[in-house]
């Protein structure tokens, strides 16, 4: 494993003061037994110093505005993390609370000998952080598990777009990309540890914290050719099934039957192109590094590898980028200048229609393509990544500023997108709002030089009428 993964949170206070007990790893950002760096390092440490490994996951009462849908999604996940562990001998725990508190209370009853944990750019998971340290009085270590490059080592500033980083990956990606040892058999057990996980007292702990979905989601009609009430895994239709196993079935059907044709149907919405896996990458269900590695390792053609990987790990490493390095990322400040000021001078504008929180998020506009995405996004937990483009364009357009679109865009993703919460998703939103990582295009009415996108557009682009057919909405 190559070191550069692993940054020091806080140093060993000194032998003395070490506890003696077990490696303890909380797992965060990366919910999976296998192909995770945070583990295999807690794993050799442990292993070093002749200890027991402990991994606990700690869930908090709200996050972001998660639902109980993203809620079911993780756990269902972290039960299958649990089972494999127990397979390895690696204890699993289950707190609920303030990781903040939590945490710290943890390593104290365990005495833990080092604490380890994954890294994420968000604003919340680093404050957790930084209250854990404080409350530790053991070594602290970050692994970054999510990236292909350590977003540290990528590159130390903000980029400016994808053009700035990709040669910086693709200089650090042979370096870095390499297979993942098995997560060993751990021989040291950990005596004395708590009982397995109480699965149904977790989900009735979610079930009475967690808000409940909105209860304004319009009724898709059942679609067109769906798969309706059939679990379509690969495709777009179905809300996924949660875990490892079923990410890798996912990944297996794509790389059999979708990747070859990625660069071609990638942003047609009604050709299920793409991989369907954001949401198994957001919880960290599968690793980025095993879905590149078995890229790379297919036969099919370098154009649709290749555009796929653009993805994958380009944006998607861009995406922490931006979140690691600016602080204002889910709002106007975060914008480049440029595009504050074109936002700016046309804040007067007239704008031909103006709808509420409340309107957007029932699919109540005029624009029957907008509210099919909408409405997919409601009964699916997902949206097609060409119709995000279009669908947060279109709130830009409809709202009275840009901070009002970034507040109902941000609320909306964050809300129904079973990946949202995600670096992707600021960066995917601050990108079609604030002009992130793009460049001035032909001024025009309330956008400036923001990039325009339009119904008519995508009529030249894809099957409009199908799409909206698939997703239509019912209404009493
Ligand atoms: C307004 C807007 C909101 C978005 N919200 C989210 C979100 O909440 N969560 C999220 O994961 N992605 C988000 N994206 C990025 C992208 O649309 C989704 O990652 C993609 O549609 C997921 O489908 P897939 O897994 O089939 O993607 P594929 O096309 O198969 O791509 C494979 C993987 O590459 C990454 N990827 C693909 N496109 C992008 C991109 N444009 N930027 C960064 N990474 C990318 C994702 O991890 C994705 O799973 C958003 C984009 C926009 C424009």
């Amino acid at each position: 494993m190559n070191t550069n993964r692993i940054r020091t949170l806080k140093p060993e206070p000194g032998k003395a003061l070490s506890g003696r007990g077990p490696v303890v790893y909380w797992m965060s950002r990366d919910q999976r037994a296998e192909d995770n760096w945070a583990l295999l390092f807690a794993q050799d440490e442990a292993v070093r110093a002749k200890v027991p490994l402990v991994v606990a996951f700690c869930v908090v009462p709200s996050f972001l505005g998660a639902t109980a849908a993203q809620y079911a999604f993780m756990l269902g996940g972290l039960r299958e993390v649990e089972e494999r562990l127990l397979d390895k001998n690696i204890h699993f725990d289950l707190v609920t609370g303030d990781p903040g508190d939590r945490i710290p209370e943890l390593v104290k009853a365990y005495g833990a000998r080092c604490l380890v944990t994954d890294f994420d750019p968000l604003r919340v998971k680093r404050a957790w952080k930084k209250a854990v340290s404080a409350a530790v009085n053991t070594a602290f270590f970050e692994v970054d598990a999510h990236n292909v490059v350590p977003c540290w080592i990528a590159s130390d500033k903000q980029e400016y777009a994808a053009r700035t980083l990709r040669p910086k990956l693709t200089k650090l990606t042979p370096e870095y990309l390499e297979e993942f040892p098995r997560l060993k058999r751990h021989p040291f057990e950990l005596k004395g540890g708590g009982p397995p996980v109480d699965w149904q007292g977790a989900e009735r702990w979610v079930a009475k914290h967690t808000p409940a979905p909105p209860p304004s989601s319009p009724r898709a009609r059942p679609a067109d050719g769906a798969p309706a009430g059939r679990e379509a895994d690969a495709g777009q239709d179905a809300r996924p099934t949660p875990g490892t196993s079923r990410a890798r079935r996912v990944l297996a059907r794509f790389l059999a039957h979708g990747l070859a044709l990625y660069d071609r149907r990638r942003n047609d919405p009604n050709a299920h192109g793409t991989s369907s896996l954001s949401p198994y990458l957001h919880f960290g269900q599968i690793s980025a590094q095993r879905v590149a590695l078995e890229v790379g390792r297919s036969r099919v053609n370098r154009r649709a590898r290749e555009a796929f990987l653009e993805e994958l790990v380009v944006r998607r490493e861009l995406s922490d980028n931006f979140c690691f390095y600016n602080p204002h990322y889910e709002s106007v400040r975060g914008f480049p200048d440029w595009a504050v000021k074109t936002l700016s001078s046309r804040l007067k504008d007239r704008r031909e229609y103006v709808y509420s929180l409340g309107e957007l998020e029932r699919a109540q506009t005029h624009d029957p393509l907008w509210n099919a995405a909408q409405a997919q996004m409601l009964t699916t937990g997902r949206m097609h990544g060409y119709m995000r483009m279009y669908w947060a364009k279109k709130i830009l357009e409809w709202t009275e500023s840009p901070e009002e679109a970034m507040r109902a865009a941000g609320y909306l993703n964050d809300t129904y997108e079973l990946d949202g919460r995600d670096p992707n998703g600021y960066a995917g939103i601050a990108w079609a709002i604030g002009g992130v990582h793009d460049r001035p295009w032909p001024g025009r009415r309330v956008f400036g030089t923001i990039r325009y996108m339009s119904y008519d557009g995508c009529k030249a682009k894809f099957d409009v009428e199908a799409y909206i057919r698939r997703y239509a909405v019912e209404r009493d």
